[in-house]
C-alpha cells in the first residue's frame, strides 16, 4: 500500500553560525530531488532558535518552536550554540540536548563511508572500504549529569552516568534491526557493544541488557570493545567495523573520530529517531571558525536530508521518497568523485553555494 499524503510537513530549525548557511543548501537539493524523483513535496516551516535568537528574545527554544516541531512529519535541524552567547549561569546554549529529551530521540545515527573523491586519510588501501554505521544514545549515559553537576567547597566535583534497563534495551534493539537490513545488503552484520565494562558497574550493565538484547537476534552477531582499543581500531581497521552501539559521551567522542576517517565534520550527516519522532542534522556543530564566510560544507546536511527522507519513506510507505534520498546520495558522490565542485574543507576552492549549486547539477545526471 502506497502512502496517501501529497506532501509532508517538516518543521526546519536552521539555527546558528553555518547552519544557517547548510539549511538553505538542503531545503533546495531535497525539493530539486523530489521533483525529479516524483514523490511528494516537503512543505518547510522555518523556526527561529538557538543561540542569537536567546541574545535578541530571551529565549532559546520558544514554544511555538517546539510546537511547530511536534505537528510535522520530521524536524530538520542545523546547529546551535555560540562561544559568546550563554545562559546567565555561564552554560552553553544547546537546544539539540534539550529536544532530544522532549521528543525521545534515543538514537544517533552516524552512517560512517568513504566514497571515491573523499579524501584519503589512511594510507592503506583497504580504507576504501570503510562502511560502518555509530549508534549513539542520546537521553542518558553520561550527559545525564548535564544540569545536575555537583561542585563541594570547591575541592571536588561529581557528574553521575545513568544506564537504564529500558533505555540500553531501546537503543541495542535498533542497532540489531540496523544490522540485520544492512546483513541484507550483503554486509556481515555484527553489532559491537562499545564499553568499558572492565571498569564501570554502569557499563557492565549496558552490557549485560546489550546480551539479553542480543538473544533475540541469532541472526545477527554480537561482539564487544572497550572503548579504548574501539578508538584504535577505528583508526588500524575501521573497514572492519559494521554496527556500533554506545552511550552518550563515549559515542560524541567516536562520532568526531569517524568522522575524520572520511574527511572531516562535513560529511558527517546523523539522524535523531525515536519511538515517534526524526530529526535530522549534520553531526558537526556551529563551526565558528568559519561562519558567516559561506565556506562550510553542506554535505553533511543535505545528506542528513536524504536520511529524512528514508525515514518518511519507511514511515508513511513511499518509495518515492526513498528514491529521492538515493538520487541525493548519488549526486553528491557524483560532484565529488567527478571534482565537479572540491568542498573548501577539503582543500578545494568549493564554497557552500558552489558545491549546492554541483549537487542539484549533478540530479539529472545520476538519475
Ligand atoms: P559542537 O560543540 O557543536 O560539537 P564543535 O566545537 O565540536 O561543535 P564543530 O562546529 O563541529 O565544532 O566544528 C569542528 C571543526 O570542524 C571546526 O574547525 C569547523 O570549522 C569544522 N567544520 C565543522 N563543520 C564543517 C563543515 N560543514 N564544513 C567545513 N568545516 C566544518
Ligand atoms: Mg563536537
Amino acid at each position: 500500500m502506497s502512502s496517501l499524503k501529497n506532501s509532508f510537513k517538516i518543521a526546519v530549525l536552521p539555527g546558528d553560525g553555518i547552519g544557517r548557511e547548510v539549511m538553505p543548501a538542503c531545503l533546495e537539493v531535497i525539493d530539486a530531488a523530489v521533483k525529479v524523483a516524483g514523490a511528494p513535496p516537503m512543505s518547510f516551516e522555518t523556526h527561529q532558535a538557538g543561540a542569537q535568537f536567546y541574545a535578541e528574545s530571551g529565549e532559546a527554544l520558544p514554544a511555538s518552536a517546539l510546537e511547530a516541531c511536534r505537528k510535522a512529519d520530521a524536524i530538520l535541524f542545523g546547529a546551535m550554540g555560540w562561544p559568546d552567547i550563554r545562559f546567565p549561569d555561564g552554560t552553553e546554549i544547546i537546544p539539540q540536548l534539550d529536544l532530544r529529551m522532549e521528543f525521545g530521540l534515543f538514537a544517533g545515527v552516524r552512517p560512517i563511508r568513504w566514497f571515491p573523491g573523499l579524501p584519503k586519510v589512511l594510507s592503506d588501501p583497504r580504507a576504501e572500504g570503510i562502511d560502518f554505521v555509530l549508534i549513539r544514545e542520546q537521553t542518558e549515559g553520561l550527559f545525564y549529569a548535564r544540569g545536575r553537576g555537583e561542585i563541594r567547597d570547591d575541592q571536588e566535583a561529581y557528574d553521575t552516568m545513568q544506564i537504564t534497563r529500558a533505555g540500553t534495551e531501546r537503543v541495542t534493539e535498533f542497532a540489531f534491526q540496523i544490522a540485520a537490513q544492512r546483513k541484507r545488503r550483503g554486509r556481515p552484520g555484527v553489532v559491537t557493544c562499545v564499553d568499558k565494562a572492565n571498569v564501570f558497574s554502569s557499563m557492565a550493565f549496558f552490557r549485560k541488557i546489550f546480551d539479553e538484547v542480543a538473544e533475540k537476534h541469532p541472526d545477527v552477531q554480537k561482539d564487544y570493545a572497550y572503548v579504548d582499543a574501539l578508538a584504535l581500531n577505528m583508526v588500524k581497521k575501521p573497514w572492519a567495523l559494521d554496527v556500533l552501539v554506545t552511550e552518550n559521551m563515549f559515542g560524541d567522542i567516536l562520532s568526531d573520530l569517524a568522522a575524520g576517517l572520511i574527511g572531516g565534520m562535513g560529511m558527517a550527516a546523523s539522524a535523531d529517531i525515536g519511538e515517534h519522532y526524526g530529526l535530522f542534522q549534520p553531526a558537526h556543530g556551529t563551526a565558528p571558525d568559519i561562519a558567516g564566510k559561506g565556506v562550510a560544507n553542506p554535505s553533511a546536511m543535505i545528506l542528513s536530508g536524504a536520511m529524512m527522507l528514508d525515514w518518511l519513506a519507511v514511515k508513511h510507505r513511499e518509495p518515492k521518497l526513498a528514491d529521492a534520498a538515493r538520487l541525493i546520495e548519488a549526486a553528491v558522490e557524483h560532484t565529488l568523485s567527478t571534482k565537479t565542485a572540491v568542498p573548501m574543507e577539503y582543500g578545494g576552492g568549493a564554497n557552500c553555494a558552489d558545491m549546492t549549486r554541483s549537487v542539484i547539477g549533478a540530479l539529472g545526471a545520476v538519475r
